[in-house]
């Protein structure tokens, strides 16, 4: 069949196709009819006599709607469908030539020798057959058994009078359905009765969360822990595969002996996880380059951090605080480790081979108590083999994203078949696993509807009425054969523990499975019935504070001069102070506990980033100016502003992002919008700075140390000021914002308040001045004031900040009129923190914890 479709993309569909052929042919139905089109509805009535009025029906109603000239998605089906009987046909024959068949082709095949009774010849050694134990048979089976029955054979089915015997139950629907057929017939008697009388005790309960089911199943075996030689009556069955480490994890210590059987979903292991984030770093790659966001989390990973710890730190830590967002291959690279291997640069075409060398060295990695991973790498290599040999006899090659989706789809459908020994220690077992075996001591997980029965079915090319008009599985017969498995588990178990999860959750949606409902409202059977819920907090939240014991004040000696080990010394800074004013806790935690948010490398350019790049690009800017006119800034300097400031963003972003010196930049996506923004930012302070010209700079990102007197104490207060200039007798003490800041002030009382609105950057603006009137004892005007995003792009823009309201606003043109009133309040805040009576209390004006990285402890 042409098709434009990449391999990929047909892998899907190829798949899906794969299992309609195999049902095809175990339910013996004749694909050629079957795929017919019958949209031309006479033909159904020439051709298919042999199906019932009622099977006619179901065709007949799906192949209705296309009588008209069908169009859309409907002509689209009818283009594949009518392919399907050559398709059937080509890949039949192709196999049989070369003696090979899929399982459905198999058991058609014996199935139709066995009828013609071509399979038997004599049984002259006069063996006895017996079948025992099955419950949904395929046509194909059911024509072998029955043959054999109608040879002599015996045939023993395991049931139970409860559900055989009441119509309504789809656990027996199955066996009424023998119990009718002309040869199986005979191989029925009256059902035993031992799901009613047996003597049992059921609990059911209902848990929030799934893992909290595996707890309680951990605790019940622990408080009633099965004898030593009893333990293998006793069974944890698992509707939900992804319990199976949760369950593990929470069994007893004292069972030694534990058997899983069952199979485990290759995309819930480790090592999947670790091979899609490969797959995802080479798809992301940029040339050399890899993305942060997978280097850090393959750094991240269990396993390389089993065997690589100190480099895989090393570098994730490097790459975490250097915010650096692409990495060259060659930087990761570390010889002679598993490292070398990961980082690498590979082609799509060598994709399997790369993954499968690095699997490869993972198994032989891991020891005798990592027997798990060992399995999972065991089957990874196996399937990732097998693509590579399909890949390669192909000799199609798809890209990364493709080689993504066909590892994905291969790896979605496959299990681990963990086996164990059923006849040692305890069993943890999937639903179908439990065929045919009784254990005396039950335990059911996980009993919510999408879960037992399951929601998941696999897709499939037949519609459902034609499936119904053939006589092919629908999602009823899989219900009633889950409903089987189900009861036939308890029908002569002792103790049996069910359990459902009560909350919604991504997997169920927290409702109890309806063969449980069944169970509770039908059966009439005893049922203890128990649903425990999680406490509700009614408790006050606690207020949090930190009291100034001998410790917390030992800490704060790093800011007084002379106060502490020279290596702890620091200075309080306006931003710490302002943590201070605005929450003491706040401050302790942030300045004195130095409690930090994790690391992240910031991919997005937030604010904080932009305001560094512009820091950086304005104080290169005014560098190069004031070097080149000896300090003094004239109107003339400005001229060539455009390309210096191109040049210094380019700086910039080579610093930031620390990117190759001798390479051209590169802008896109979001640089483009930061470098557009710094560069109208810096427009804009050009066009006030060429208009305030000529003027001088005095200090540019200088950093200015004050002690100031608190009682015997003297506290060193400091800060970096981004700009001081003069022109005329006034110095300017000039702070960029590029945040939210305004320029506006209510009183210099206001800029103390802990509980008012208080303006941060107007007082970090008056602590420069303050510090730079302190530190140069100047006799000239002092204005402190912001180059802020809010006021700077407005026609009414002026330098400097306003105080006080309405008709007394005006500007504060000269700080030092107000430095006595801001000097006291200063004093009044630090003897507050100097203080051991007074403790780092939390803020009472919960505006201001909206923002804050201490939420989570304060509970706000
Ligand atoms: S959450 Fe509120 S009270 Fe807690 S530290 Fe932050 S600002 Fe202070």
């Amino acid at each position: 069949m042409k098709s434009e479709e990449p391999f990929d993309r047909f892998y899907f569909w190829g798949d899906m196709l794969l299992r309609d052929f195999d049902e095809v042919d175990k339910y013996m139905v004749n694909a050629q009819l079957m795929f017919k089109d019958l949209s031309k509805l006479k033909e159904l009535d020439e051709t298919f006599d042999f199906l019932t009025e009622e099977q006619k029906e179901f065709l007949k109603g799906f192949w209705v709607s296309f009588e008209e000239k069908p169009a859309g998605s409907k002509e689209e089906f009818l283009k594949v469908w009518r392919k399907l009987p050559k398709v059937y046909a080509a890949f039949v024959k192709s196999l049989k030539k070369e003696k090979l068949g899929y399982e459905g082709m198999i058991h058609k095949e014996v199935a139709e020798k066995v009828m013609a009774k071509g399979i038997l010849g004599k049984n002259e050694k006069g063996d006895q057959y017996i079948f025992a134990g099955f419950n949904a048979l395929t046509k194909a089976e059911e024509n072998i058994i029955s043959y054999f029955v109608g040879e002599g054979a015996n045939c023993y089915w395991d049931i139970d009078a409860y559900y055989m015997d009441d119509k309504w139950q789809e656990a027996g629907q199955f066996f009424r359905q023998y119990k009718n057929h002309p040869v199986l017939s005979r191989t029925f008697e009256e059902a035993p009765a031992n799901f009613k009388s047996a003597e049992k005790e059921i609990k059911l309960t209902g848990v929030p969360q799934r893992i909290g089911q595996a707890k309680l199943v951990g605790q019940a075996l622990s408080e009633n822990l099965p004898p030593a030689d009893q333990v293998e009556k006793t069974v944890i069955v698992l509707p939900d595969e992804s319990m199976l480490l949760p369950i593990l994890h929470s069994l007893p210590p004292e069972l030694s002996d534990v058997n899983v059987t069952m199979g485990y979903p290759l995309r819930n292991t480790p090592l999947y996880n670790l091979l899609d984030l490969l797959i995802d770093m080479q798809l992301q790659r940029k040339g050399n380059y890899f993305s942060h966001r997978q280097v850090t989390a393959i750094l991240a990973h269990a396993y390389i951090l089993a065997l690589e710890k100190e480099e895989a730190q090393k570098i994730r830590y490097s790459i975490i605080t250097a915010n650096r967002i692409y990495i060259e291959q060659e930087e990761l690279q570390r010889e002679g480790t598993l490292l070398q291997d990961l980082f690498q640069l590979v082609p799509p075409e060598e994709a399997s081979v790369y993954l499968l060398q690095i699997v490869k060295t993972l198994g032989a990695s891991f020891n005798d108590s990592q027997s798990f991973d060992r399995e999972y790498a065991f089957h990874f290599h196996r399937h990732l083999s097998r693509l590579h040999e399909v890949l390669h006899d192909t000799g199609k090659h798809p890209d990364w994203r493709g080689f993504q989706k066909l590892f994905r789809q291969v790896v979605i459908s496959q299990k681990i078949p963990f086996t164990g020994e059923p006849l040692k220690g305890l069993q943890v077992m999937g639903v179908l696993e439990t065929r045919n075996l009784d254990f005396e001591n039950v335990f059911v997980l996980s009993l919510n509807e999408g879960m037992l029965p399951s929601a998941a079915r696999q897709g499939s090319y037949i519609p459902h009425s034609i499936r119904r008009a053939y006589q092919l599985p629908t999602h009823d017969h899989q219900d009633a054969m889950y409903a089987y498995l189900f009861y036939r588990l308890q029908q002569r178990a002792k103790k049996i523990s069910l359990y459902y999860n009560t909350e919604p959750d991504i997997i169920g949606n927290g409702e109890m499975s309806r063969f449980v409902q069944q169970l509770v409202y039908e059966s009439g059977l005893p049922i203890a019935h128990h649903v425990l819920h999680n406490a509700v907090q009614i408790n006050a939240i606690e207020p949090v504070t930190v009291e100034k014991s001998a410790e917390t004040m030992e800490l704060l000696r790093k800011y007084i001069k002379d106060g502490s080990d020279p290596e702890q010394k620091r200075e309080l800074s306006p931003s710490a102070l302002n943590d201070f004013i605005e929450c003491k806790l706040r401050f302790y935690f942030k300045h004195l506990a130095r409690l930090r948010e994790a690391d992240e490398v910031e991919e997005d350019l937030d604010a904080r980033v932009f305001g560094n790049l512009l820091h950086d690009v304005v104080f290169w800017f005014y560098q190069e100016l004031a070097k080149e006119g000896d300090g003094l800034i004239e109107k003339a300097a400005f001229k060539d502003w455009e390309h210096r400031i191109d040049r210094l963003i380019d700086k910039a972003f080579i610093a930031l992002y620390r990117l190759p010196l001798d390479k051209k930049v590169t802008y896109e996506g979001q640089r483009i919008v930061v470098r557009t923004i710094v560069k109208e930012f810096m427009a804009r302070i050009i066009q006030h700075d060429r208009a305030h010209a000529p003027f001088t700079i005095e200090a540019l990102e200088e950093k200015f140390t004050v002690p100031v007197a608190v009682g015997q104490l003297e506290v060193m207060l400091g800060g970096k000021i981004d700009r001081v200039d003069s022109k005329s007798g006034t110095i300017r003490i000039i702070d960029y914002k590029t945040g939210k800041d305004e320029l506006g002030v209510e009183s210099i009382a206001s800029l103390f308040d802990r509980e008012g609105k208080r303006n941060k950057a107007a007082f970090q603006t008056m602590l420069y001045a303050y510090l730079y009137y302190k530190d140069r004892k100047v006799e000239a005007r002092l204005t402190p004031g912001l180059m802020n995003r809010k006021n700077l792009f407005e026609s009414t823009y002026t330098f400097g900040h306003s105080l006080g309201r309405g008709k007394d606003k005006r500007t504060i043109d000269d700080a030092r009129q107000y430095f006595d009133d801001f000097e006291f309040l200063l004093n009044e805040t630090l003897a507050d923190l100097y203080n051991s009576e007074s403790p780092f209390d939390q803020t009472t004006n919960l505006k201001t914890c909206n923002w804050c990285s201490y939420k989570e402890i304060c509970r706000r």
